[in-house]
């Protein structure tokens, strides 16, 4: 009789998502004449740049001409990409990366959740709370995490570090050693970020403990404050302890064509075994590429014109998000984020519950977030909201809250 990865039965059935989607559609069934302003989303609404639509468009002319053709692609991504990758995301910053450090795939989602695949699972794992969750459930499938406490909300093998007001949502050194660390910074959901020199700190920390930094950069391109850094690897020795990974969703809207990277540099090793050679042995086990057309998209963002056209639609977001910070500041509510990332981080008023403030905004201003407790234990008590909305509608729920 066959059994079932038992670890999936752990899962607590919270589906933050889900929960939210039935709130939401039960409040306009009851009230169909109220326009709902959604800020809770974390998927961006502008369409691709032209220059993106463009470098498709060829692509596609290109695969259905013998002399042009592709089939499967190498695992690690062409050239192409990897080049101007390399150019453009870490050159460009006095970085130096190598081609064979760069790994392409079809988005940072697969990869945050796969890389623990060529860890032992004896490591411990140390997470930031709030947290996006991916980090957390890839490690439960595999038994990473323990078991799930339900009375206390958390996972009893994961060692949570709290991103508190207190701390400037910037997570501790955590008192119980960890072997692997997940940052992500700038952070979704809280949309802190932290200095060089403290990034600096964390890498001399990791490499003094021997833990490996998985860094998840995926909204690099709203960093706009000078010392905050675009790349782990602007820190001195994080070649030997930091993957990091990338994602063309966040700066150049392609949650729904699907392109990122994950860097795994050659310096980075567990005694003679290399990391990077686990990486590609993993690549060439469980994946098979990204579409030649996708990754001419994502040479694209890297071109001149892709590059301005994409640093304008993140100009539009992050016009979003400063609206939506000095509009709550200005109506007595405090707020944190917004400034390196399309994410704000609202207090709840009155010590109201995240999920009760989430109702009552429903309710009253038909705007909208995501209850901050949907991201871990530390996440009670706030509210996220997001810049990816358009103008208008941004405009429109800040005045809705404003007057409330
Ligand atoms: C959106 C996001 C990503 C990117 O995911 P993709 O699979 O590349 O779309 C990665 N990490 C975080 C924290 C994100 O919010």
């Amino acid at each position: 009789m066959f059994q079932v990865n038992e670890n999936y039965a752990k899962l607590p059935g919270s589906y933050l998502f889900a929960t939210i989607g039935r709130k939401v559609k039960a409040y306009q069934e009851a009230h169909p004449e109220k326009k709902i302003i959604r800020l809770g989303i974390g998927d961006v609404t502008q369409p691709l740049a032209p220059a993106i639509v463009t470098a498709m468009q060829e692509a596609a002319g290109e695969m259905g001409q013998a002399e042009t053709f592709h089939g499967y692609p190498d695992y690690e991504g062409f050239a192409f990409l990897r080049e101007a990758i390399v150019a453009g995301d870490y050159r460009a910053r006095g970085v130096d990366i190598g081609m064979d450090e760069i790994f392409v795939n079809d988005g940072a989602k697969c990869d945050s959740a796969d890389l623990g695949d060529i860890f032992s699972l004896r490591n411990k794992v140390a997470v930031c709370d709030p947290v996006y969750p991916v980090y957390v459930d890839s490690n439960a499938l595999v038994g990473r995490s323990g078991d799930w406490l339900n009375d206390e909300g958390r996972w009893s093998n994961l060692i949570y570090m709290p991103c508190t007001a207190e701390n400037g949502f910037a997570p501790e050194f955590p008192q119980e050693q960890p072997d692997m660390i997940y940052l992500c910074f700038p952070n979704n959901p809280t949309g802190a970020t932290v200095t060089k020199d403290r990034l600096q700190e964390w890498v001399d920390y990791a490499r003094k403990i021997g833990a490996v930094i998985i860094y998840d950069a995926a909204y690099e391109a709203y960093i706009s404050e000078p010392d905050v850094p675009h790349t782990i690897y602007e820190c001195e020795g994080a070649k030997e302890c930091a993957i990091e990974m990338r994602s063309f969703s966040k700066n150049a809207g392609f949650t729904g064509v699907r392109l990122g990277f994950t860097v795994v540099p050659r310096e980075l090793k567990c005694g003679d075994v290399s990391l990077n050679q686990l990486w590609l042995k993993h690549q060439e086990i469980k994946f098979n590429g990204v579409s030649y057309v996708i990754q001419k998209a994502g040479a694209a963002v890297y071109s001149p014109e892709g590059r301005a056209q994409t640093q304008e639609q993140v100009a539009y977001y992050m016009n979003n998000a400063r609206v939506i910070r000095e509009g709550l500041s200005a109506a007595g509510y405090t707020v944190s984020g917004g400034v390196n990332a399309p994410y704000i981080w609202l207090r709840t008023p009155k010590g109201m519950s995240s999920w009760e403030f989430f109702d009552y905004l429903l309710e009253t201003a038909n705007v909208v977030g995501t209850p901050g407790s949907g991201f871990g234990p530390h996440g009670e008590g706030y509210l996220r909201l997001t810049a990816f909305g358009s103008y208008e509608n941004t405009l429109a729920a800040i005045e809705r809250i404003k007057k409330l």
